[in-house]
C-alpha cells in the first residue's frame, strides 16, 4: 500500500544522494516521485496541478519531515549566473567538524587556513592564488606533517569534493557548497568580512560594491542587472550608478578585486610581524583564534578603498624543505 507520503520519501532519498541541484532538476524529481506513486496506486489523490503553489505546499511537507535531523531542503541562488538552485542543507553550524569523516585533522586544519586567507583577502576579493594557497601549508606545519605536495592532493580533492572551487585564473574560492554548509561558521568567525546582498540578503563572495566611501551597499551581479533596471541610485547612499555592473566607478567583490602585488602578501598578519607565536593560530578551535580577533580590529574603520597592506611581509620566503621523508611517510600512515 502506498500512500502521498511515499512520494516525499522517494524525493528526499533523490535529494539525499545529489545533495545540490538546480530547481529545474528539483522540479523534475518531484514530478517523477508523484508519477511513481500515483502508477502503483491510482486511487491516490494527488495535486491534479502542479504548479508554484503545488510545489510550495510540497516543500514545507518535506522540511517538516526532516526538521528534526536539523535538515533543511533549501532554495538559493548561484552566485554567478544567479540560476535558481536547491540544496540539503545542515542548519547546525559545527558542520565543518562533519568533514572529519572525510579528511583528517591535518587537512581540516589546512581547509580552515584556507578559507581564512580567501575571506581577510585584500578588497574583497574572496580568493586565493595556488601559490598562497600552498604557503598555508608551512603556516600549520608546527602542528602538521604535510608537505606541499600532500597539500596539492588534498587542494584538488576539496575541489572535486566541491568545498572550493578554482577559477579559470588558478585562484580558489570558497564553493556553493561552502557557502551553503559552512554559513554559520563563516558568519561566526568572520562577522567583518561575511558580506551579504543588499537585494537578496544571500552571502555574498563575488558581485559588485558601491564606489561610495563607506557605503555597505553590495550586490550579486544578476540583483544588481535586475535593480539597475528599474533605478540608477544606489539604494543606500543614493549616489549615481553607471549602467553595468562592471562600469567604473563601481567596484569589483571576488576575484575581480584582485590587485596587482596582492599574491605576494599574506593576509593581513600583524602578529607574524611582531612575534612568530604560531601556536595560538593552530590551535584548531571553531572559534576564531586571539589572531583572528586582532586582524579583525586592525580591519576596522577602515575604508576598502585604502587598505594598507603596508604591515604585511612581502615576498614571504619559501619554505626551505617542506618535509622529510619519515614524515611524509608518518603522514600517509596516519591517513590509514
Ligand atoms: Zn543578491
Ligand atoms: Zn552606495
Amino acid at each position: 500500500m502506498v500512500s502521498y507520503a511515499d512520494a516525499q520519501r522517494l524525493f528526499l532519498q533523490a535529494v539525499f544522494s545529489r545533495g545540490i541541484m538546480s530547481g529545474k532538476v528539483a522540479n523534475l524529481l518531484w514530478e517523477k516521485c508523484m508519477n511513481a506513486v500515483a502508477a502503483a496506486d491510482d486511487s491516490i489523490e494527488f495535486p491534479r496541478v502542479r504548479g508554484k503553489e503545488e510545489w510550495g505546499t510540497f516543500l514545507v511537507q518535506v522540511n517538516r519531515s526532516i526538521d528534526s535531523l536539523d535538515l533543511e531542503f533549501r532554495q538559493f541562488h548561484d552566485e554567478s549566473s544567479g540560476k535558481e538552485m536547491y540544496a540539503l542543507v545542515n542548519r547546525k553550524s559545527d558542520k565543518i567538524a562533519q568533514m572529519a569523516t572525510d579528511y583528517t585533522p591535518t587537512e581540516i586544519m589546512y581547509f580552515k587556513a584556507l578559507i581564512e586567507q580567501i575571506m581577510l583577502a585584500p578588497h574583497e576579493s574572496f580568493c586565493v592564488s595556488s601559490l598562497a594557497a600552498l604557503r598555508e601549508v608551512s603556516i600549520i606545519k608546527p602542528k602538521s606533517n604535510m608537505s606541499k605536495a600532500q597539500a596539492e592532493v588534498v587542494l584538488g580533492s576539496f575541489v572535486a569534493k566541491g568545498w572550493l572551487l578554482k577559477t579559470k585564473q588558478g585562484r580558489y574560492c570558497l564553493s556553493t557548497r561552502t557557502l551553503l554548509e559552512l554559513q554559520g561558521y563563516l558568519k561566526n568567525a568572520y562577522p567583518d568580512e561575511f558580506l551579504e546582498c543588499t537585494i537578496c540578503t544571500e552571502v555574498l563572495t563575488r558581485g559588485v560594491a558601491c564606489h561610495t566611501k563607506n557605503c555597505r551597499t553590495r550586490m550579486h551581479t544578476h540583483c544588481f542587472i535586475a535593480y539597475r533596471r528599474r533605478r540608477n541610485l544606489c539604494p543606500t547612499c543614493s549616489t549615481d550608478w553607471p549602467r553595468a555592473p562592471t562600469d567604473k566607478p563601481l567596484l569589483p567583490v571576488g576575484e575581480a578585486a584582485v590587485r596587482h602585488g596582492d599574491d605576494g602578501k599574506r593576509r593581513v598578519r600583524m602578529r607574524d610581524v611582531e612575534d612568530s607565536e604560531e601556536d595560538e593560530f593552530i590551535d584548531g578551535e571553531e572559534t576564531p583564534g586571539p589572531r583572528s580577533q586582532y586582524t579583525r580590529e586592525i580591519n576596522k574603520g577602515k575604508a576598502r578603498t585604502n587598505y594598507n597592506m603596508d604591515i604585511d611581509k612581502e615576498d614571504e620566503e619559501e619554505p626551505k624543505s617542506s618535509a622529510t621523508s619519515t614524515q611524509a611517510a608518518n603522514y600517509r600512515s596516519s591517513r590509514m
